[in-house]
């Protein structure tokens, strides 16, 4: 009998996906563990295709086609979606995590995740807890001497090379030689980006930067926004980031900064479209991604206070401590309002334009940062806005699926095809013709195994 044969030659331990473009699969029937039969969306390219039938072997896909051309293997255990979807697991690209969250994300669907700031010692917890999103991280961020992170515990802000290194959530990097120093300690830990933060010298970012690609590690930066650092403390904008070589701005942030140095004011509307354009052009030029996280900056913009229809709600009303930090957050937006619009309408602005050009925009929530911005319910509002703000909803999954993998290096994880890790989540209705039906879970699916049923969901301990 054939032996189950993978063609993927390597399968990184750090992210547990490939980088290999080429996926194939072949494999035996009795090495099926699990079939599913419904729609599916996010095969290959962007068709949604009635009765397809997907068998998985352990944590890869191995067959995607019709019943027809994936026959059912006698006895293996059978999920019909019936008017349901199957769709790749999601991919939330920026948030903060805790280890309370991870079942969190996993309820929402939500099977990977990368953590846009935490201690070494935070990530050493995570990583050693089994039932959890695939992980993807960037360890503490460099950033100037007056980094705000110094609000949270002076203690968490440290030199490169410091003892404390391993607790701290920033390095304080103001050379050349530290920067350089502080992403080889990361790139020594398994880091596979390295957040680069606002307050940043530009010749200090720069060789950040340039460090960074020579390890192989991708770079993501947050350089404010102008409602919070980013006409004041921040010292490079989202063109000099995008120079530097960055792979990914979170919160579309730097744009309101290289707007006005290109001569906007960034607190008047309407926006000048030609500024706008400029930038844009620039950013799909590079090649470099958008993750707008506009889900944070519309918490602060509109007063949100539903979440009952977001998945992860039961969790969070379960929580009492977390549950009432939203409240305090709720009432501590008034008078934020006004330039929080603009800022949220810039990014949102920006990101049109961008998508519109063809260039990246990867989703992301910065749950739990925001007003009811839950952590595994904020990526279903992220692709709520990101339709509401020119994207088809197929092209809104896109962003928190292959287009996600694809910013984390990774073309097996993402996308339903032979060869792709397992990840699968399934959606009652259709998402293509309503978003929010992306938060309707029946089914997860992490690497083949199951971690979220139906029955699961009727269970009083969740
Ligand atoms: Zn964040």
């Amino acid at each position: 009998m054939t032996k189950f044969i993978l063609f993927i030659a390597f399968v990184l331990l750090v992210t547990g996906c490939a980088a290999s473009t080429k996926l194939t699969a072949r494999y035996a029937p009795d090495e099926v563990t699990l079939a599913l039969t419904g729609r599916l969306v996010i095969g290959i390219g962007n068709q949604v295709l009635e009765q397809q039938q997907l068998l998985l072997a352990g944590e890869r896909i191995v067959c995607v086609g019709s019943v027809k051309q994936c026959p059912l293997p006698d006895g293996v255990p059978h999920i019909d979606a019936g008017d349901g979807t199957m769709l790749p697991g999601l991919i939330d690209l920026h948030v903060h995590l805790r280890a309370h969250y991870l079942d969190w994300f996993l309820a929402a669907g939500v099977t990977s995740v990368r953590d846009a700031n935490n201690a070494m010692s935070q990530i050493e917890t995570l990583l050693a807890i089994e039932k959890r999103p695939r992980l993807f991280w960037t360890g503490p961020l460099l950033d100037g001497s007056n980094t705000v992170m110094r609000h949270f515990g002076a203690d968490g802000v440290v030199k490169p090379g410091a003892e404390q290194q391993h607790t701290a959530w920033t390095l304080d990097v103001a050379t050349a030689a530290e920067a350089e120093q502080a992403v080889r300690w990361l790139a020594s830990q398994g880091a596979s980006f390295v957040k680069l933060y606002e307050q940043l010298e530009p010749e200090v970012y720069q060789a950040a930067a340039t460090e960074a690609r020579a390890q192989g590690m991708r770079i993501m930066t947050d350089l404010g926004m102008h409602n919070t650092r980013g006409l004041t403390a921040a010292k490079v904008d989202a063109l000099q980031a995008i120079t530097a070589g960055v792979h990914t701005i979170e919160h579309a942030s730097g744009y309101a900064l290289a707007y006005q140095r290109l001569g906007g004011d960034p607190n008047r509307l309407p926006f000048d479209e030609a500024l706008i354009e400029q930038l844009a052009q620039a950013t799909v030029r590079a090649g470099v991604a958008i993750v707008p996280t506009l889900s944070v900056s519309y918490s602060f913009a509109d007063d949100v206070d539903q979440i009952d229809d977001l998945p992860a709600a039961r969790q969070l009303k379960a929580n009492q401590e977390m549950f009432s930090w939203y409240q305090q957050t709720a009432q501590g937006r008034a008078g934020h309002n006004e330039s929080s619009k603009l800022s949220h309408l810039l990014a949102a602005t920006v990101v049109k334009r961008v998508h519109q050009l063809g260039g990246i925009i990867g989703a992301g929530s910065d749950a739990p940062a925001g007003v009811w911005n839950l952590p595994g319910g904020g990526i279903h509002r992220e692709l709520e806005l990101l339709v509401r703000h020119g994207l088809t909803p197929i092209e809104a999954l896109e962003t928190a699926t292959r287009t996600a993998a694809d910013i984390l290096g990774c073309q097996d994880l993402g996308r339903i095809t032979e060869g792709a890790l397992a990840d699968i989540i399934i959606v009652a209705g259709n998402p293509v013709l309503d978003i929010k039906q992306s938060r309707q879970l029946s089914w997860v699916i992490k690497n083949g195994v199951i971690v979220k049923a139906p029955a699961f969901a009727e269970s009083p301990e969740e």
